[in-house]
């Protein structure tokens, strides 16, 4: 591989690190160009934003990608592919990328550097400040935005290798609340479906999920069903979704733990329970239908604002269901009582015996390309390979895999990325290293945290682009390579391991962040820690090893010459799976024996009385803001789809609020019109968008737009410590 240019100056003036990462860049995960066996040839790899994780053949020039179409061999797109994935190569190319470190003079002017200056930088100011106020001073944000072995290398250099002892990922953000429900449901976090299952079904019920936006292949997936499926949408506005449903359920925000309790009293009622996959694969059951028997349809549809016959007639299908399936996203995970929402979820799925078989289950579609990746090895809330940091066998079993002292495994849990805000608020966080995250856009009411990322002595960014919000408040920013300049895997919602492969190069001296952390374990002096970390296979490897034994062990894999043939390949595939079956199946789903992760191998029935949102409406604030994804051609916070000409012809020029036709009459608001948001914690100034996709009093805002996390207030899941997003108080002006 030719290095950039820049790199032989590096290489003259800064001693040793450098001369290695010239003379041999693969020892830094830089990996080989051309990927492809032939360098005029195709290469599939996986999707890099949502966790459907569509496979993408990239088409290849001297080495180098010049197009892609979607793979349709592939099993989870079968040749489709959103606009987000058509355009993936485009913001690869854009004067904003981050090309070379930079760092903050002390007028708060950037001013380029290199690479050496960049890694003693890091290190020694985060030294200095562990060595001044404790290891707990400095903490790291991790991403499910990155493959899993830069992630997993991340977890452990900085936990490991730095002594930090605090680290959470944007994760928290959007899975946290399947990843607790999951794990206190089943024993561990499993998500236990199979794509197909979206085509086998005979009823989907869609809670708080917009697929048809959010996730549009598996929306695909969902039109490819042959059974004539009933589709109920539960989710207070019409989305797209909801327009396409035999029954939408417009519930009132946050009524939805209300419903599900409601629903299962009725089909109780009704009989339409699996008494024998109750008794052999469950408990707690007496104990939830006691419970529920005080949700009577009566005070359900009070809650809800729904007809008891509309509701009834919901419960009917669900009862005469074969293959019931519930699938959930944001509209749940992202609440105060998320935990228990998608309890309440699991709980009809596990009453109803709709688990286990094809097209049924309690399915949480995750969020980001990597998320699944992240919730198992990123040693942030859990250790590496999904252990516990409380448990002295899992440190023990992890510092004899990765031939560490045990004592370098802190034996404490991490901070929640809402404890490490708020620690910087009180002092205790004094150094922060966010790695391609945009935290000062999305993190709820982004006017404190903003304004927390500022007050930090030392803030690292790491990140392809150095324009996004959060590196423009940095004090260093390290430049990373994205989508398509490294190799990896990521893991989707469906639990399939998928191959990330490099076929462009990364501009000026960005650098894969596997790369970086090779480079700061090096420069911090623990890289003999890492010494077997040499390139991202040799740490998929590693993370065999740790899966051993786990329910999520991967030991039959091979390689990712392995994954490629196969189409990817789904968590778990044990090395005797790989012996007695060979080749793994193309869909494959969990607890098919009915037999759960808890040690007596039983599901649990959880649930809990609901509670009222924190932020109700007043008479100050008299309207309930909604936020949520805006088109199939947004991302986030916008960092990558921004910079495709393409993808923002196909999303609206400015940000907006949806407003009822009632709500705006009485307003005096027009289509049109710029109106102010405003909650307690800031103002939004956006265009009105009259709309009657939404109840009255309810008005609604996409999340892209900076502005919207000025309202939203910060609250989140008690166990789960996910924010909610979903819903605060906000007045509009014109
Ligand atoms: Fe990529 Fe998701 Fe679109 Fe598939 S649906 S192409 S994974 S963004």
């Amino acid at each position: 591989m030719k290095l950039p240019e820049i790199v032989p100056k590096f290489h003259d003036s800064n001693g040793p690190l450098a001369a290695k990462l010239l003379q041999s860049p693969s020892s830094f995960g830089l990996g080989t160009l051309p990927i492809a066996s032939h360098p005029d040839s195709t290469t599939v790899s996986v999707c890099g934003y949502c966790s459907t994780g569509c496979g993408l053949r990239i088409h290849l020039k001297d080495g180098q990608a010049i197009g892609l179409t979607p793979a349709n061999d592939y099993p989870v797109n079968i040749g489709m592919a959103c606009a987000k994935g058509w355009e993936a190569l485009a913001v690869l190319k854009s004067d904003e990328r981050a090309a070379t470190p930079l760092l903050r003079d002390d007028q708060g002017i950037l001013h380029e550097i290199d690479w050496a200056v960049a890694g003693e930088t890091f290190c020694n100011r985060f030294k200095e400040l562990q060595s001044k106020y404790g290891p707990g001073s400095v903490a790291f944000i991790s991403t499910g935005q990155i493959p899993t072995e830069e992630m997993a290398f991340l977890g452990c250099l900085a936990k490991f290798g730095m002594g930090m002892l605090h680290g959470d990922g944007n994760t928290r953000q959007c899975m946290a609340t399947s990843v607790v429900a999951y794990k206190q449901s089943f024993g561990f976090d499993a998500p236990p479906f199979t794509y197909s299952d979206l085509e086998e079904s005979d009823c989907l019920v869609f809670i708080g999920a917009n697929p048809c936006i959010g996730h549009p292949i598996l929306w695909q997936r969902v039109l490819a069903n042959k059974n004539n499926a009933e589709l109920i949408v539960v989710d207070p506005r019409r989305t797209e979704t909801a327009m396409a449903a035999s029954d939408h359920l417009a519930i009132a925000p946050k009524s939805d733990l209300v419903l599900l309790y409601g629903i299962a009293k009725e089909l109780i009622e009704m009989g339409a329970v699996d008494n024998r996959f109750i008794a052999n694969s469950t408990e707690g059951y007496e104990e939830f239908r006691d419970f529920v028997s005080r949700f009577p349809m009566n005070k359900v549809s009070i809650a809800t604002g729904v007809s008891i016959e509309k509701l009834q007639r919901v419960v009917q299908k669900i009862a005469n269901a074969k293959r019931a399936s519930f699938w959930w996203t944001m509209g749940v995970n992202q609440s105060h009582q998320g935990v228990r929402t998608a309890q309440a979820i699991i709980n009809l799925a596990l009453m109803t015996g709709s688990i286990g078989r094809p097209g049924t289950g309690a399915n949480s579609i995750t969020g980001q390309c990597n998320a699944m990746g992240s919730r198992l090895y990123s040693n942030t809330t859990s250790m590496i390979g999904h252990y516990d940091f409380l448990r002295d066998e899992d440190r023990q079993k992890i510092a004899t895999i990765l031939e560490i002292p045990v004592s370098s495994i802190p034996n404490q849990n991490s901070y929640a990325y809402d404890q490490i805000i708020s620690g910087i608020d009180s002092g205790e966080i004094r150094g922060l290293w966010i790695v391609a995250t945009n935290t000062a856009h999305s993190w709820i009411n982004s006017p404190r945290a903003k304004a927390l990322l500022s007050k930090l002595d030392f803030l690292v960014v790491q990140d392809m682009y150095r324009t996004t919000d959060t590196a423009m408040l940095a004090d260093l920013v390290l430049p990373a390579a994205g989508w398509g300049e490294k190799e990896g895997t990521f893991i989707n919602s469906e639990r399939r391991f998928g191959p990330l492969k490099k076929v462009a190069k990364a501009p000026g001296v960005a650098l894969a962040d596997f790369a970086i952390f090779r480079f700061l374990a090096d420069v911090w002096g623990c890289g003999e820690m890492f010494v077997k970390w040499t390139h991202p296979e040799a740490v998929f490897q590693i993370m065999k090893r740790i899966t051993e034994g786990q329910p999520c062990d991967i030991t039959g894999i091979r390689d990712y010459k392995m994954l490629d043939e196969c189409g990817g390949i789904q968590w778990p595939w044990t090395a005797s799976d790989q012996k007695l079956q060979g080749i793994p199946q193309r869909e494959r789903r969990l607890f098919e024996d009915g037999r759960f992760f808890h040690t007596n191998g039983k599901a649990k029935f959880l649930f809990e009385e609901p509670k009222s949102i924190p932020e109700g409406i007043c008479d100050t604030y008299p309207y309930l803001l909604l936020t949520g994804r805006g088109t199939v051609s947004q991302w986030h916070t916008e960092t990558r789809t921004s910079k495709s000409p393409v993808l923002r012809t196909l999303y609206p020029k400015l940000p907006y609020v949806e407003i009822h036709p009632n709500d705006a009459e009485d307003l005096g608001i027009m289509a049109g019109d710029q109106v102010h948001v405003r909650s307690r914690r800031g103002t939004a100034t956006v265009k009105a968008v009259i709309t009657a996709s939404l109840r009255r009093g309810n008005v609604f805002m996409p999340m892209h737009d900076a502005q919207t996390n000025r309202l939203t207030l910060e609250h989140v899941d008690p166990m789960s410590r996910q924010p909610a997003y979903k819903d605060c108080a906000v007045q509009i002006l014109r």
